[in-house]
């Protein structure tokens, strides 16, 4: 059982704000990723959760008791950074075995133990090698190792695979996915990267200037973001501006300055207030597709403004009234040319209606 509770963390270094007053639960057995531009605070929160960096102001919980001013030796927590910090002179199976020789753990436990942990990391073959005998991706996997071996109550990684290759990290992702399911520890991960935090986690919190901005199910951030900031930093998303002209539950319609009324779906905001429509390229439908079904919703005449085939698909960036958007389009049967005039229709059920985070207006 370990449930990792943050509140009102402030951190300062001088006068830079790192974290201002940041609130955020990890519950037992979760995976929770920290997502956001560098610079935002991810790695001062992972410090002070591990009890390196001290707290200025708040507290921090595990399991219900304060350990804000707790040693870090003394929180079980796991650590695992951007660079591995292997001990070079020493053999994969000494990096593993060197945390439990100091619990002095017998010798035949530590053995089967090591064994077990790099067979849970698939590097059982590579207990004889030393670190600058492996690759990148093998010296990350015996990171993690040495850091769950000694069965952290709560393991934090900050940014690990951004030292590996596209492949290599991608790869990664689905086993450090998989060994989290396995093992079921407490993790708070730290990534800048949308696509890998969308992989791994159960829940991601949003990060902006030591705040959290939002946070939620993969799934929900990415189809449901609350406001510009979230909606610019998952995916690519073209942003349209207009005032919110009608509310019902979720269901909301933009009215934008040029007469175009798009429907799509928000929550926190009212009726007669500034917004912007999210769109999504791949939410777009166009030409004979567009038309195919019966309703009128969303639908639009757009100008080709520019066209790319990227070999997979067509992105083409249109003219909507006053604005700029961009549609992909997979498989394409019909090629349109620039200056055309063509049917579009936004799938209103993916077009998020979120809140202007640069609008300078104070609310999230
Ligand atoms: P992230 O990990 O999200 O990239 P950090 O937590 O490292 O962000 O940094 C948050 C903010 O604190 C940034 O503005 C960064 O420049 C600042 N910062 C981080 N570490 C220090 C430090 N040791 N001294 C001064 N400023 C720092
Ligand atoms: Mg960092």
């Amino acid at each position: 059982m370990a449930e990792l509770v943050l509140k009102d963390l402030v951190i300062k270094y001088g006068k830079v704000t790192a974290l201002d007053k940041l609130n955020l639960t990890i519950k037992d057995g979760e995976l929770v990723t920290l997502l956001g531009p560098s610079g935002c605070g991810k790695t001062t929160t992972l410090r002070s959760v591990s009890g390196f960096l001290p707290v200025q102001e708040g507290e921090i919980f595990l399991n219900g008791k304060r350990i804000t001013d707790i040693a870090p030796e003394k929180r079980g927590i796991g650590l695992v950074f951007q660079n591995y910090a292997l001990w070079p002179h020493m053999t994969v199976f000494k990096n593993l075995a060197f945390g439990l020789e100091l619990r002095k753990m017998p010798a035949e436990e530590i053995k089967r133990k090591v064994a077990a942990v790099l067979a849970s990391v698939k590097m059982e073959e590579y207990a004889d090698r030393f670190p600058r005998q492996l690759s990148g991706g093998q010296q990350q996997r015996v990171a993690l190792a040495r850091a769950i071996i000694l069965e952290p109550d709560i393991l934090l990684l900050d940014e690990p695979l951004s030292n590996l290759d596209a492949l290599l990290r991608e790869q990664m992702r689905f086993e450090i996915a998989a060994i989290h399911s396995r093992l079921g520890i407490t993790t708070m991960y730290v990534t800048h990267d949308q696509t890998e935090a969308m992989v791994i986690s159960d829940r991601i919190v949003v990060m902006r200037n030591g705040r959290v901005m939002q946070e939620g199910k993969p799934e929900d951030i990415y189809m449901r973001p609350q406001n510009k900031f979230v909606a610019g930093f998952m995916g690519t998303t073209c942003f349209v501006k207009g005032v919110v002209a009608q509310l019902d539950g979720e269901r909301c319609v933009l009215r934008t300055d040029d007469g175009i009324e798009l429907y799509g779906i928000a929550t926190g905001l009212n009726v007669g207030q500034n917004a912007l429509a999210a769109i999504r390229p791949e939410y777009i439908l166009l030409g004979s597709r567009a038309v195919a079904g019966s309703a009128e919703v969303n639908r639009f005449r757009a100008q080709v403004d520019r066209s790319n085939f990227t070999g997979e698909l067509f992105d083409y960036q249109l003219r909507l009234g006053n604005n700029f958007i961009r549609a992909k389009e997979y498989e394409a049967k019909t090629v349109y040319e620039l200056g055309q005039t063509i049917d579009i229709k936004i799938d209103e059920e993916r077009l998020p209606i979120v809140y202007d985070t640069d609008s300078g207006a104070t609310a999230v």
